[in-house]
Order: C-alpha cells, then structure tokens, then sequence
C-alpha cells in the first residue's frame, strides 16, 4: 500500500491528560516548590517560577447524572478558570490562580448544595466500586452504602478533625476491588452458590468454573440427564468467584449476602509499613436504602480513633499502640469466632505479606 493510502491509526487509550490541565498547572509541570492547606477543601501551591495556584476540592453524590455535570461545569466557566479534574475518589476539583476568586467559588459550589473539604486529616470522599454498572460479580449496591454513609460523614469530611487522613472504602463482590481502606465495608456472602441446573449446559463453560473455584470445590456433574456442576459445600468458602463465568451459580442472596468490615489497611510507607485491613465486623445486615447498621459501626470506630488517637496516627497506627484487645474494648464491637482465620489452606495459598509476588 502507497504511503498516502495510510490511514493514521486508531488511538483507543487514554488521550493525553496534558491538553485539559490548567494552563498554569502545564506551565509549571515539576516544578512545584511547596503546598499548603490555607482551609479545608482547599490547596495552594506555589511553583519555583513563582505562580501560584488554588485547588477547591468537592464532593458530589459519587454517581453524576448529566444535569448535576452540566451544573458543576458552568459553576467551573462562571467562578473558576473553566479547568476541572476528577479524582478517583469522585471529587471534582475547580482551579484558579486568583486568590480573590476562592471565596466567590466556594460560595457558589455551597449555594448549589455542594460540599467543599476531604483534604488533610478529614474523612477523604469513601471510594467504592461501581459494579452494577460496569462488572458482572456484584452482591450489592456499593454506591449506595457510599452515598448514605457520606451523608451521617459530612462533617468530618468538610472539617479537619481527625488525628490523621481517613480512606474509606467498599466493594461489591466479594474478590475483588475495595481493599487496603483505613476502614473498609465488604460484601461477604455467608451460604455456597444455588445452582440452576437447567441452565448451566447453555450459559457455562465448565472446566473454565471448575477451574476458578480457589479451593477446588467444584466438580462436573450430570443432574437431570443435562451436564452440570456440583459444590462440595464442606470446601466452599462463599468467595462467589465460580459466579462470574457461570451466572446460574448463583450466590447473591438478599439474607445471607452481608457486609464485613475490616480496618487498619495501609498501602503507603511513608511513615510506617504497608500493612493488611484486619476483620472486626462479620454478618452486619446488608439493609438498603441506608445501611444504618454498617454506618453505625463505622461512626463507633471514628469516634473511638478521634478521640484516642495521637496526632497524625493513622487508624492502624492507633491499633498498633493500643493493641486489639483495646480495640474491640473502646469500639464494643464483639469478638467472635468469626475474627480467627482458621482456614488452614491459607498458609500454602493466600498472600502472607504486602511484596507483590510473580
Ligand atoms: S468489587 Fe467486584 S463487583 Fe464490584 S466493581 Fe470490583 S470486581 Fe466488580
Ligand atoms: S463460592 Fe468460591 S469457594 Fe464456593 S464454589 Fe464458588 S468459587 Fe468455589
């Protein structure tokens, strides 16, 4: 083919990031000399050239429907200077070089019912996995707890009172995503898959199930004159791994499918090492639409943290002193059976330390 015949070719990743930065924030790339928290919800930085910029933080209902986008952008080309960013955690962030232009933005991002804050030591905006949207393991409405708990958490997003920084997390299945919070609120399904024999045969590749279970709990099997699959229940762990590539296993169960919560994850070391999220809540009801009982429980351990935390401790800093007898102790929360792993594969088959591995 003649060179001009070429067609250029299709670019489906990630467009460049640089073309919608802040004209500022690409003038100084790297060259950020230091930053400072002039209030909650707020970040100047100022470069080595001089320039100055703010950033507003905002929280938002964590899923956007096109109307609240269009508000939050026009509040970005009326008071800010047109530029925004996401972040992972959902917040938009509005940019200004103008000093004098911070205050009329946040008065017009809280006028719309918006929240300005999640910086330093704050609750950060809860991060959480949107999988009825996009994946197709989901046992419950991830977004949802998010939406609620953030509501009872507002003030401790919107204000610095906390020893140190606060990352929330939850997931919606069980194997996946939502790890490694300070706190974090976990699907946790308590029976083995129901199976619909019926359908296996049409919908499942079988050796590709068999193969998934992570303790080989599943076999083939020939029910009704149809080929399937079996569960040795005594082996099941309820992960609802095998749910995925056979939607006729099904795990979901609006009884037995219940929310866990783990503390003390800690992926930075910064200042301390990496550390696991430890189980301190099994079997808490999964009760939409506003979870009282999880947000319960993760409002008992907040206050215990703010209030018997040194400054700048991280939650599983704070654990580490006090240790876990004091732990359950201050936050009532009961230990049971539950709490212990005695599941003995786990040695030969489970990460025992934070190194990746290959
Ligand atoms: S937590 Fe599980 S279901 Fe939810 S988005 Fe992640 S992988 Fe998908
Ligand atoms: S739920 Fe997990 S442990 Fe149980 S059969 Fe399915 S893959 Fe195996």
């Amino acid at each position: 083919m003649a060179m001009a015949d070429m067609r250029e070719p299709i670019e489906s990743g990630c467009p460049d990031g640089f073309q919608y930065m802040h004209p500022a924030m690409r003038k100084n790339f790297g060259m950020w000399s230091y930053h400072e928290d002039p209030q909650p919800g707020v970040l100047k930085h100022v470069s080595k050239t001089g320039d100055t910029i703010y950033t507003v933080k905002v929280g938002t209902q964590r899923i956007l429907d096109l109307f609240t986008l269009r508000k939050l952008t026009s509040i970005a080309d009326e008071f800010a200077d047109g530029y925004v960013r996401f972040t992972i955690r959902s917040n938009i962030e509005y940019y200004v070089t103008d000093e004098a232009k911070v205050q009329p933005l946040i008065a017009a991002i809280e006028k719309e019912g918006f929240i300005v804050g999640g910086t330093r030591n704050s609750v950060a905006m809860i991060s959480h996995t949107q999988g009825w949207l996009h994946c197709d393991i989901p046992g419950t409405d991830a977004s949802g707890v998010v939406k609620s708990m953030m509501d009872e958490l507002i003030d401790e997003f919107k204000q610095w009172n906390m020893p140190n920084r606060v990352h929330i997390t939850t997931s919606c299945c069980q194997i996946n995503c939502g790890g490694q919070g300070d706190i974090a609120i976990n699907i946790q399904h308590t029976k083995p898959p129901k199976i619909s024999h019926d359908l296996v045969a049409n919908v499942c590749e079988r050796p590709t199930v068999v193969a998934r279970c992570p303790v080989a709990a599943i076999r083939p099997a020939v029910v009704n004159g149809k080929p399937s699959l079996e569960v040795d229940e005594k082996k099941c762990i309820c992960c609802g791994a095998c749910f995925p590539p056979c939607p006729p296993m099904q795990i979901n169960d609006p009884e037995h499918s219940k929310l866990a919560i783990w503390v003390g994850g800690n992926h930075s070391n910064a200042r301390s090492k990496p550390s696991f999220q430890k189980l301190v809540a099994a079997g808490v009801p999964n009760n939409p639409p506003r979870w009282p009982e999880a947000t319960g429980i993760v409002k008992r351990i907040l206050k215990e943290y703010k209030e018997g935390a040194k400054d700048w401790e991280r939650i599983n800093d704070w654990i580490d002193r006090i240790g876990w007898p004091r732990f359950f102790e201050v936050t009532g929360l009961p230990f049971t059976k539950y709490h212990i792993d005695n599941w003995r594969g786990a040695r030969n088959s489970l990460n025992a330390s934070t190194h990746i591995r290959f």
